[in-house]
């Protein structure tokens, strides 16, 4: 569950990049977030991970208050956390496999668990094949099918995928949005930000419409309107 309520968040130079923002998603839901640029779209997914905190207002995510939260906890917090970008973020120099294993060991994971885990992750994403290329040697779809395993090989709870598609073409873009649903067909709560009106009509599942640092609609089965 991510609870926010009435969440505010001005920036030292006085923007005010949220305002009073409510929202409620609950577990296993997939939402889609949309907005023009500089509506607060980052600012509410950096609010999510805690890299920011807010001015004013409440976020509990799961059954943590963030605003009472132990620093020493907050590694534990981004681990039911995935997040994935538009610019995918991998390390160069290591190999598919090897970006996929890096992000469990530097949890402390074990040897063994992860030689388990990794390949049955890569076979959920579809790199199977792959997984001893670079990320220069992959399309940009398979670099962001990479960038999930990464994501979702520590289990999390909820994915937020931050403008996945914004550099895929239209086939490897719905390659990905397939992936997400069935990501969250499998229980993960699913958090999408795109400008991608065609995605977003098509998928028919929730969207939350900010515009200014405000959440200006938020319906069931929305439509991209901007
Ligand atoms: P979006 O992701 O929807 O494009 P952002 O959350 O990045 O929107 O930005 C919301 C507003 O806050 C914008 O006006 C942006 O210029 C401003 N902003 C974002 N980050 C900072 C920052 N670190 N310092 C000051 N202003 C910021």
């Amino acid at each position: 569950m991510i609870l926010l309520d009435r969440v505010t968040v001005i920036y030292p130079n006085k923007t005010v990049a949220l305002s009073g923002a409510s929202l409620h998603i609950q577990p296993k839901e997939f939402v889609t977030v949309v907005g023009a640029s500089g509506a607060g779209k980052s600012t509410l997914i950096r609010l999510l991970i805690k890299e920011e905190v807010p001015t004013s207002g409440k976020i509990i995510v799961g059954s943590i208050d963030y605003d009472t939260i132990d620093k020493s906890n907050i590694p534990h917090l981004r681990r039911k956390i995935g997040v994935v970008f538009q610019d995918f973020k991998l390390l160069p120099n290591l190999t598919v496999y090897e970006n996929v294993a890096f992000a469990l060991e530097v949890s402390g994971v074990k040897n063994t668990e992860i030689k388990r885990a990794v390949p049955k992750i890569l076979q959920l994403v579809g790199l199977s094949e792959k997984a001893h290329h670079y990320p220069g040697e992959i399309s940009g779809g398979e670099r962001q099918r990479t960038a999930i395993a990464r994501a979702l090989v520590r289990n999390p709870k909820i994915l937020i995928a931050d403008e996945p598609t914004g550099n895929l073409d239209p086939k490897n873009s719905w390659d990905i949005i397939e992936l997400l649903l069935k990501i969250n067909r499998f229980g993960t709560t699913v958090v999408l930000t795109t400008h991608n009106k065609e995605i977003v009509d098509a998928l028919k599942k929730r969207v939350i419409t900010i515009n200014r640092g405000r959440v200006v609609k938020d319906e069931k089965v929305g439509k991209y309107s901007l």
